[in-house]
Protein backbone atom coordinates (compact mmCIF):
# COMPACT_ATOMS: atom_id res chain seq x y z
CA UNK A 1 0.00 0.00 0.00
CA UNK A 2 1.45 3.30 -0.92
CA UNK A 3 1.63 6.54 1.16
CA UNK A 4 -1.34 8.82 0.38
CA UNK A 5 1.46 11.27 0.42
CA UNK A 6 3.03 10.05 -2.14
CA UNK A 7 1.51 11.19 -4.93
CA UNK A 8 3.87 11.50 -8.00
CA UNK A 9 4.88 7.75 -6.50
CA UNK A 10 1.26 6.71 -7.04
CA UNK A 11 0.99 8.35 -10.71
CA UNK A 12 4.30 6.38 -11.64
CA UNK A 13 2.59 3.21 -10.68
CA UNK A 14 -0.76 4.07 -12.30
CA UNK A 15 0.82 4.85 -15.35
CA UNK A 16 2.78 1.29 -15.42
CA UNK A 17 -0.10 -0.60 -15.00
CA UNK A 18 -2.06 1.21 -17.67
CA UNK A 19 0.66 1.03 -19.88
CA UNK A 20 1.65 -2.72 -18.98
CA UNK A 21 -2.05 -4.28 -20.23
CA UNK A 22 -2.93 -5.78 -23.52
CA UNK A 23 -5.77 -3.25 -23.10
CA UNK A 24 -5.05 0.62 -24.50
CA UNK A 25 -6.40 3.20 -22.49
CA UNK A 26 -7.14 6.74 -24.11
CA UNK A 27 -8.69 9.65 -23.02
CA UNK A 28 -10.43 12.53 -25.18
CA UNK A 29 -10.69 16.45 -24.17
CA UNK A 30 -14.56 16.39 -24.95
CA UNK A 31 -14.43 20.56 -25.42
CA UNK A 32 -11.28 20.16 -27.96
CA UNK A 33 -12.13 16.55 -29.19
CA UNK A 34 -8.65 15.93 -28.84
CA UNK A 35 -6.59 13.03 -27.47
CA UNK A 36 -5.35 13.69 -24.39
CA UNK A 37 -3.78 10.17 -24.27
CA UNK A 38 -3.41 7.19 -25.79
CA UNK A 39 -1.38 4.26 -24.49
CA UNK A 40 1.83 3.34 -26.19
CA UNK A 41 0.42 0.01 -27.10
CA UNK A 42 -1.09 0.99 -29.91
CA UNK A 43 1.87 1.40 -31.71
CA UNK A 44 2.70 -2.62 -31.54
CA UNK A 45 -1.28 -3.38 -32.12
CA UNK A 46 -1.89 -1.02 -35.25
CA UNK A 47 1.70 0.35 -36.17
CA UNK A 48 0.32 4.50 -35.54
CA UNK A 49 2.45 6.13 -33.02
CA UNK A 50 0.80 7.51 -30.14
CA UNK A 51 1.74 11.09 -31.00
CA UNK A 52 -0.25 10.31 -34.51
CA UNK A 53 -3.57 10.02 -32.53
CA UNK A 54 -4.14 13.91 -32.57
CA UNK A 55 -8.16 14.27 -32.45
CA UNK A 56 -10.92 12.12 -32.90
CA UNK A 57 -10.64 12.91 -36.62
CA UNK A 58 -7.76 10.30 -36.54
CA UNK A 59 -9.57 7.55 -34.95
CA UNK A 60 -12.84 8.04 -36.91
CA UNK A 61 -10.32 7.88 -40.17
CA UNK A 62 -8.97 4.72 -38.70
CA UNK A 63 -11.60 2.61 -39.19
CA UNK A 64 -13.26 0.22 -42.01
CA UNK A 65 -15.45 2.82 -44.04
CA UNK A 66 -17.82 -0.11 -43.47
CA UNK A 67 -18.04 0.64 -39.83
CA UNK A 68 -17.41 4.39 -39.38
CA UNK A 69 -20.40 5.89 -40.17
CA UNK A 70 -22.46 3.48 -37.51
CA UNK A 71 -19.95 3.67 -34.76
CA UNK A 72 -18.95 7.31 -34.97
CA UNK A 73 -23.01 8.20 -35.20
CA UNK A 74 -23.56 5.84 -32.38
CA UNK A 75 -20.27 6.95 -29.97
CA UNK A 76 -21.30 10.41 -30.12
CA UNK A 77 -25.10 10.01 -29.57
CA UNK A 78 -23.80 7.82 -26.25
CA UNK A 79 -21.30 10.36 -25.09
CA UNK A 80 -23.68 13.58 -25.94
CA UNK A 81 -26.03 11.57 -23.72
CA UNK A 82 -23.74 10.90 -21.46
CA UNK A 83 -23.76 7.39 -21.47
CA UNK A 84 -21.25 5.08 -20.94
CA UNK A 85 -20.75 2.56 -24.36
CA UNK A 86 -18.73 0.32 -26.11
CA UNK A 87 -18.62 -0.53 -30.17
CA UNK A 88 -16.87 -2.77 -32.31
CA UNK A 89 -14.92 -1.86 -35.51
CA UNK A 90 -12.21 -2.56 -37.67
CA UNK A 91 -9.37 -0.69 -36.88
CA UNK A 92 -6.86 0.21 -40.04
CA UNK A 93 -3.50 -0.72 -39.54
CA UNK A 94 -0.15 1.50 -40.73
CA UNK A 95 0.31 -1.49 -43.44
CA UNK A 96 -3.34 -1.48 -44.38
CA UNK A 97 -4.75 -4.30 -42.82
CA UNK A 98 -7.28 -4.02 -40.21
CA UNK A 99 -7.68 -5.29 -36.78
CA UNK A 100 -11.17 -6.32 -35.05
CA UNK A 101 -11.36 -3.83 -31.80
CA UNK A 102 -13.73 -3.45 -28.70
CA UNK A 103 -13.82 -0.17 -27.72
CA UNK A 104 -15.49 0.14 -23.91
CA UNK A 105 -16.03 3.73 -23.10
CA UNK A 106 -16.65 5.77 -20.19
CA UNK A 107 -18.42 9.43 -20.15
CA UNK A 108 -16.11 11.66 -17.45
CA UNK A 109 -18.89 14.54 -16.47
CA UNK A 110 -17.74 18.12 -14.30
CA UNK A 111 -19.55 18.83 -11.34
CA UNK A 112 -22.12 20.35 -13.29
CA UNK A 113 -22.79 17.23 -15.18
CA UNK A 114 -21.34 18.51 -18.63
CA UNK A 115 -19.34 15.73 -20.68
CA UNK A 116 -16.22 17.19 -19.65
CA UNK A 117 -14.03 13.84 -21.04
CA UNK A 118 -14.27 10.42 -22.53
CA UNK A 119 -11.61 7.48 -21.30
CA UNK A 120 -11.93 4.15 -22.69
CA UNK A 121 -9.51 0.94 -22.95
CA UNK A 122 -9.54 -0.72 -26.60
CA UNK A 123 -9.33 -4.35 -26.54
CA UNK A 124 -7.85 -6.67 -29.28
CA UNK A 125 -11.18 -9.09 -30.34
CA UNK A 126 -9.97 -10.31 -33.44
CA UNK A 127 -9.20 -13.72 -32.52
CA UNK A 128 -12.70 -13.64 -30.94
CA UNK A 129 -13.96 -12.28 -33.98
CA UNK A 130 -12.40 -14.68 -36.25
CA UNK A 131 -14.06 -17.63 -34.04
CA UNK A 132 -17.09 -15.76 -34.13
CA UNK A 133 -17.13 -15.84 -37.76
CA UNK A 134 -15.59 -19.91 -38.25
CA UNK A 135 -18.67 -20.44 -35.86
CA UNK A 136 -21.56 -18.39 -38.47
CA UNK A 137 -20.00 -19.85 -41.11
CA UNK A 138 -19.64 -23.40 -39.72
CA UNK A 139 -23.78 -22.43 -38.55
CA UNK A 140 -24.71 -21.88 -42.20
CA UNK A 141 -23.29 -25.03 -43.20
CA UNK A 142 -25.19 -27.24 -41.00
CA UNK A 143 -27.96 -25.22 -41.67
CA UNK A 144 -27.53 -26.31 -45.45
CA UNK A 145 -26.76 -29.68 -44.85
CA UNK A 146 -29.91 -30.17 -42.73
CA UNK A 147 -32.02 -29.24 -45.37
CA UNK A 148 -30.46 -31.13 -47.99
CA UNK A 149 -30.76 -34.55 -48.84
CA UNK A 150 -26.87 -36.46 -48.33
CA UNK A 151 -27.12 -38.66 -51.61
CA UNK A 152 -28.90 -36.06 -54.42
CA UNK A 153 -28.34 -32.75 -53.28
CA UNK A 154 -31.63 -31.76 -54.00
CA UNK A 155 -33.56 -30.32 -50.76
CA UNK A 156 -34.65 -32.99 -48.48
CA UNK A 157 -37.95 -33.67 -46.59
CA UNK A 158 -37.68 -31.80 -44.01
CA UNK A 159 -36.88 -28.73 -46.22
CA UNK A 160 -40.25 -29.77 -48.46
CA UNK A 161 -42.25 -29.39 -45.13
CA UNK A 162 -40.92 -26.50 -43.95
CA UNK A 163 -41.41 -24.74 -47.70
CA UNK A 164 -45.15 -26.79 -48.41
CA UNK A 165 -45.91 -25.17 -44.70
CA UNK A 166 -44.56 -21.36 -45.61
CA UNK A 167 -46.13 -21.43 -49.40
CA UNK A 168 -49.35 -23.25 -48.08
CA UNK A 169 -49.72 -20.06 -45.65
CA UNK A 170 -49.10 -17.36 -48.21
CA UNK A 171 -51.42 -19.32 -50.76
CA UNK A 172 -54.57 -18.98 -48.42
CA UNK A 173 -53.62 -15.22 -48.16
CA UNK A 174 -53.22 -14.55 -50.99
CA UNK A 175 -56.28 -17.21 -52.40
CA UNK A 176 -53.95 -18.57 -55.16
CA UNK A 177 -53.61 -21.92 -56.28
CA UNK A 178 -50.98 -24.65 -55.63
CA UNK A 179 -49.93 -27.85 -56.81
CA UNK A 180 -47.69 -30.82 -56.06
CA UNK A 181 -46.40 -33.46 -58.01
CA UNK A 182 -45.10 -36.58 -56.33
CA UNK A 183 -42.90 -39.15 -58.34
CA UNK A 184 -42.43 -42.74 -57.42
CA UNK A 185 -39.67 -44.62 -59.86
CA UNK A 186 -41.40 -47.50 -61.85
CA UNK A 187 -39.87 -51.15 -60.99
CA UNK A 188 -36.81 -49.57 -58.85
CA UNK A 189 -36.75 -52.76 -57.12
CA UNK A 190 -36.26 -54.51 -59.79
CA UNK A 191 -33.62 -52.01 -60.87
CA UNK A 192 -31.59 -52.17 -57.69
CA UNK A 193 -31.52 -56.17 -58.53
CA UNK A 194 -30.63 -56.04 -61.46
CA UNK A 195 -27.84 -53.56 -61.73
CA UNK A 196 -26.76 -53.30 -57.88
CA UNK A 197 -27.52 -50.68 -55.76
CA UNK A 198 -24.64 -48.57 -56.11
CA UNK A 199 -26.11 -48.31 -59.48
CA UNK A 200 -29.46 -47.66 -58.12
CA UNK A 201 -27.72 -44.91 -55.98
CA UNK A 202 -26.85 -43.41 -59.59
CA UNK A 203 -30.10 -43.60 -61.09
CA UNK A 204 -31.52 -41.77 -57.88
CA UNK A 205 -28.73 -39.01 -58.45
CA UNK A 206 -29.62 -38.74 -62.32
CA UNK A 207 -33.49 -38.33 -61.77
CA UNK A 208 -33.14 -35.75 -59.33
CA UNK A 209 -31.08 -33.65 -61.33
CA UNK A 210 -33.20 -33.81 -64.30
CA UNK A 211 -36.09 -33.02 -62.02
CA UNK A 212 -34.51 -29.93 -60.79
CA UNK A 213 -33.75 -28.96 -64.55
CA UNK A 214 -36.96 -29.25 -65.32
CA UNK A 215 -38.37 -26.22 -63.14
CA UNK A 216 -38.34 -23.14 -63.91
CA UNK A 217 -40.22 -20.86 -61.44
CA UNK A 218 -38.71 -18.84 -58.87
CA UNK A 219 -40.46 -20.52 -55.95
CA UNK A 220 -40.58 -24.27 -57.17
CA UNK A 221 -38.93 -27.04 -55.29
CA UNK A 222 -38.02 -30.33 -55.82
CA UNK A 223 -37.00 -32.74 -52.67
CA UNK A 224 -36.24 -36.04 -52.10
CA UNK A 225 -39.36 -37.49 -50.15
CA UNK A 226 -38.18 -41.00 -49.57
CA UNK A 227 -36.06 -43.82 -50.71
CA UNK A 228 -37.46 -43.34 -54.44
CA UNK A 229 -39.93 -40.88 -54.51
CA UNK A 230 -39.68 -36.95 -55.56
CA UNK A 231 -42.15 -33.99 -54.55
CA UNK A 232 -42.27 -31.05 -56.48
CA UNK A 233 -44.41 -28.27 -55.12
CA UNK A 234 -45.20 -25.44 -57.53
CA UNK A 235 -46.72 -22.50 -55.51
CA UNK A 236 -49.36 -20.04 -57.58
CA UNK A 237 -49.36 -22.93 -60.23
CA UNK A 238 -53.00 -24.19 -61.40
CA UNK A 239 -54.18 -27.83 -62.58
CA UNK A 240 -53.22 -27.22 -66.04
CA UNK A 241 -49.56 -25.40 -65.30
CA UNK A 242 -49.08 -28.44 -63.27
CA UNK A 243 -50.07 -31.07 -65.28
CA UNK A 244 -47.72 -29.32 -67.77
CA UNK A 245 -45.03 -29.50 -65.84
CA UNK A 246 -45.47 -33.27 -64.68
CA UNK A 247 -45.91 -34.25 -68.37
CA UNK A 248 -42.20 -32.87 -68.53
CA UNK A 249 -40.78 -33.69 -66.25
CA UNK A 250 -41.61 -37.36 -67.55
CA UNK A 251 -40.34 -36.67 -71.11
CA UNK A 252 -37.07 -34.87 -70.12
CA UNK A 253 -36.69 -38.40 -67.67
CA UNK A 254 -37.69 -40.83 -70.83
CA UNK A 255 -34.80 -38.57 -72.90
CA UNK A 256 -32.70 -39.28 -70.59
CA UNK A 257 -33.23 -43.01 -71.28
CA UNK A 258 -31.81 -45.00 -68.16
CA UNK A 259 -31.49 -48.21 -69.38
CA UNK A 260 -33.59 -51.01 -67.26
CA UNK A 261 -33.57 -54.46 -69.07
CA UNK A 262 -36.51 -55.62 -67.05
CA UNK A 263 -38.80 -52.88 -67.81
CA UNK A 264 -41.74 -53.45 -69.67
CA UNK A 265 -41.84 -49.48 -71.00
CA UNK A 266 -39.20 -49.98 -73.64
CA UNK A 267 -36.54 -51.09 -71.45
CA UNK A 268 -36.13 -47.47 -70.00
CA UNK A 269 -36.65 -46.24 -66.61
CA UNK A 270 -39.93 -44.45 -66.41
CA UNK A 271 -41.79 -42.40 -62.98
CA UNK A 272 -45.22 -42.43 -62.19
CA UNK A 273 -46.67 -38.99 -61.20
CA UNK A 274 -49.67 -38.08 -59.10
CA UNK A 275 -50.41 -34.31 -59.53
CA UNK A 276 -53.06 -32.19 -56.99
CA UNK A 277 -53.84 -28.87 -57.22
CA UNK A 278 -55.63 -27.02 -54.28
CA UNK A 279 -56.72 -23.41 -53.39
CA UNK A 280 -55.77 -23.67 -49.57
CA UNK A 281 -58.65 -22.22 -47.01
CA UNK A 282 -59.14 -23.24 -43.42
CA UNK A 283 -61.07 -26.21 -44.22
CA UNK A 284 -57.98 -28.71 -45.50
CA UNK A 285 -54.20 -29.03 -44.09
CA UNK A 286 -51.32 -29.90 -46.27
CA UNK A 287 -51.11 -33.00 -44.62
CA UNK A 288 -54.70 -33.73 -46.30
CA UNK A 289 -53.98 -32.65 -49.98
CA UNK A 290 -50.93 -34.67 -49.62
CA UNK A 291 -52.81 -37.56 -48.95
CA UNK A 292 -54.93 -36.67 -51.93
CA UNK A 293 -51.81 -36.69 -54.77
CA UNK A 294 -50.29 -39.97 -53.06
CA UNK A 295 -53.70 -41.49 -53.82
CA UNK A 296 -53.11 -40.63 -57.28
CA UNK A 297 -49.84 -41.41 -57.24
CA UNK A 298 -51.31 -44.68 -56.35
CA UNK A 299 -53.99 -44.60 -59.65
CA UNK A 300 -51.04 -43.59 -61.80
CA UNK A 301 -49.67 -47.41 -60.49
CA UNK A 302 -52.76 -49.24 -60.65
CA UNK A 303 -53.23 -47.90 -64.25
CA UNK A 304 -50.13 -49.07 -65.33
CA UNK A 305 -47.41 -46.83 -64.38
CA UNK A 306 -45.57 -44.96 -66.63
CA UNK A 307 -48.06 -42.21 -66.88
CA UNK A 308 -49.77 -38.79 -64.56
CA UNK A 309 -52.55 -39.40 -62.87
CA UNK A 310 -54.01 -35.68 -62.42
CA UNK A 311 -58.25 -36.36 -62.45
CA UNK A 312 -60.16 -35.78 -59.31
CA UNK A 313 -60.18 -39.29 -57.59
CA UNK A 314 -63.77 -39.97 -56.76
CA UNK A 315 -65.63 -42.62 -54.82
P1 LIG B 1 -43.28 -49.67 -58.23
O1 LIG B 1 -43.03 -49.78 -59.71
O2 LIG B 1 -44.65 -50.08 -57.84
O3 LIG B 1 -42.94 -48.30 -57.71
O4 LIG B 1 -42.30 -50.71 -57.54
P2 LIG B 1 -40.87 -50.40 -57.02
O5 LIG B 1 -40.05 -51.63 -57.15
O6 LIG B 1 -40.30 -49.18 -57.58
O7 LIG B 1 -41.26 -49.98 -55.54
P3 LIG B 1 -40.97 -50.61 -54.15
O8 LIG B 1 -41.56 -49.69 -53.13
O9 LIG B 1 -41.39 -52.04 -54.12
O10 LIG B 1 -39.39 -50.51 -53.99
C1 LIG B 1 -38.70 -49.34 -53.91
C2 LIG B 1 -37.27 -49.68 -53.92
O11 LIG B 1 -36.47 -48.53 -53.86
C3 LIG B 1 -36.87 -50.52 -52.75
C4 LIG B 1 -35.55 -49.97 -52.31
O12 LIG B 1 -34.54 -50.94 -52.36
C5 LIG B 1 -35.25 -48.90 -53.32
N1 LIG B 1 -34.60 -47.79 -52.70
C6 LIG B 1 -35.12 -46.95 -51.79
N2 LIG B 1 -34.19 -46.05 -51.43
C7 LIG B 1 -33.06 -46.31 -52.14
C8 LIG B 1 -31.76 -45.74 -52.21
O13 LIG B 1 -31.44 -44.77 -51.51
N3 LIG B 1 -30.87 -46.27 -53.06
C9 LIG B 1 -31.19 -47.34 -53.82
N4 LIG B 1 -30.28 -47.81 -54.65
N5 LIG B 1 -32.39 -47.91 -53.76
C10 LIG B 1 -33.33 -47.41 -52.95
MG1 LIG C 1 -41.94 -46.22 -53.71
MG1 LIG D 1 -41.25 -47.38 -57.17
Amino acid sequence: MSDVSDLSNDNAVYRTLLESTRAIPWKIDWATKKFAYIGPQIEALLGWSPDSWMTVEDWAMRMHPDDREYVVNFCVAQSQAGVDHEADYRALTKDNGYVWIRDVVHVVRNEQGEVEALIGFMFDISERKKTEEKLLALQKELEALSFKDGLTNIANRRRFDASLELEWDSAIRLRQPLSILLFDIDFFKQYNDLYGHVQGDRCLVDIAQTLSLALDGPRDLVARFGGEEFIVLLPGADASVALKVAERCQRLIQKQAIVHAHSPHDQRVTVSVGVGTVVPDEHIKPSQFLELVDQRLYLAKKNGKNRVEAEPVTG
